[in-house]
């Protein structure tokens, strides 16, 4: 991965090695898959949404470096938030990556990105975006099956 500094690149392979909440939960939870056939990226969410709160999340899939480190810190980020502030975050991250713009309302809104924000160096490479977006893409299909 060259041009992420060191730290954010140990940040990318802790979170690829030893990835966070892995494996799957049970309906009620809800599921969607995404793929990212620019790379072969695949990844798995399970969500399990209560009284308007991330109860738990699961992760599964395979792929890149970035795709999986990204799934990984996603998880751990969103639970136990509340849905509302799992959009929040989600929209977040996307601005990071130069998908979506902040607006001043949004801006005012302290969001944490906390490992996240060792992602921030993938928007130089607009090719790993889809890689470093996939999970957050698929983390909403969840989101919309749980909060329809
Ligand atoms: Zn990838």
């Amino acid at each position: 991965m060259p041009g992420l500094d060191d730290l954010y690149r140990e940040i990318i392979l802790d979170h690829y090695r030893s990835p966070r909440n892995r494996g799957e939960l049970p309906p009620p939870a809800t599921h969607a898959v995404g793929h990212n056939p620019l790379c072969g990226d695949e990844i798995e969410v399970y969500l399990d949404v209560r009284d308007g709160v991330v109860h738990d999340i699961k992760v599964g899939g395979q792929g890149c470096s970035i795709s999986q480190s990204s799934a990984s810190m996603m998880s751990q980020a969103v639970k136990g938030k509340t849905v509302d502030e799992v959009r929040a975050l989600v929209h977040r991250f996307k601005s990071m990556m130069s998908i979506e713009e902040l607006d001043d309302a949004d801006a005012s809104v302290e969001v944490k990105l906390g490992d996240l924000e060792a992602l921030q160096g993938v928007v130089k490479f607009p090719v790993r975006i889809k890689c470093a977006v996939l999970s957050w893409n698929t983390l909403t299909e969840a989101l919309s099956q749980a909060t329809p």
